[in-house]
């Protein structure tokens, strides 16, 4: 799966595109069991560059660290990228700052977007990934798993320090 940006066919002004996304284009991400994202997109073309607003929004079905089910996780983020050409770069040649610029050869005809997307989407997912709490303020983590965990809490023998750590990662 591949996203394009035709800026020399639309050409200078303000373009509107919405890419959609499904589980195919993430699926290198192991976590990931599926997904349906929108991204909205607003490209201001200009001669020398094309500047990109993405609003990101969706639902990605995600692994939870602490019981290994997947979950439904909702995304909603946006992102910028700003694009400019060079007669400097050779067609093939590009280069993308921490600022998130990007500079192509004045020769592309059209921005390749994949990866970028595909970044702005994986860096969206928060570092512990939890199954949200429900109405009563309780996790909603696998019951089968959270019953097995309420016992070893409550046996007094050495408990595996990895249980420990599950523990904190739940409160
Ligand atoms: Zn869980």
């Amino acid at each position: 799966m591949k996203f394009f940006f035709e800026h020399k066919k639309y050409g200078i002004g303000e373009h509107r595109e919405t890419y959609t996304i499904n589980y195919d284009f993430l699926k290198a991400n192991e976590d990931i069991k599926d997904a349906e994202i929108q991204i909205d997109t607003i490209a201001t073309v200009k001669t020398n560059s094309v500047l990109f607003k993405f609003k990101i929004k969706g639902i990605i079905n995600i692994m939870c660290d602490v019981c290994l089910d997947y979950f439904d996780y909702e995304i909603e983020t946006e992102a910028t990228l700003h694009v400019r050409f060079s007669d400097r770069y050779e067609f093939g040649q590009e280069d993308l700052d921490e600022n998130n610029t990007l500079t192509l050869s004045k020769n592309v005809e059209k921005i390749e977007l994949t990866t970028h997307l595909y970044d702005f989407i994986i860096l969206s997912l928060p570092i512990k990934k939890v199954h949200p709490l429900d109405e009563n303020q309780q996790r909603s983590c696998n019951p089968d798993f959270l019953r097995k965990l309420e016992e070893l809490q409550t046996q007094t023998k050495t408990i595996d320090p990895r249980w420990d750590k599950l523990k904190q990662l739940l409160n």
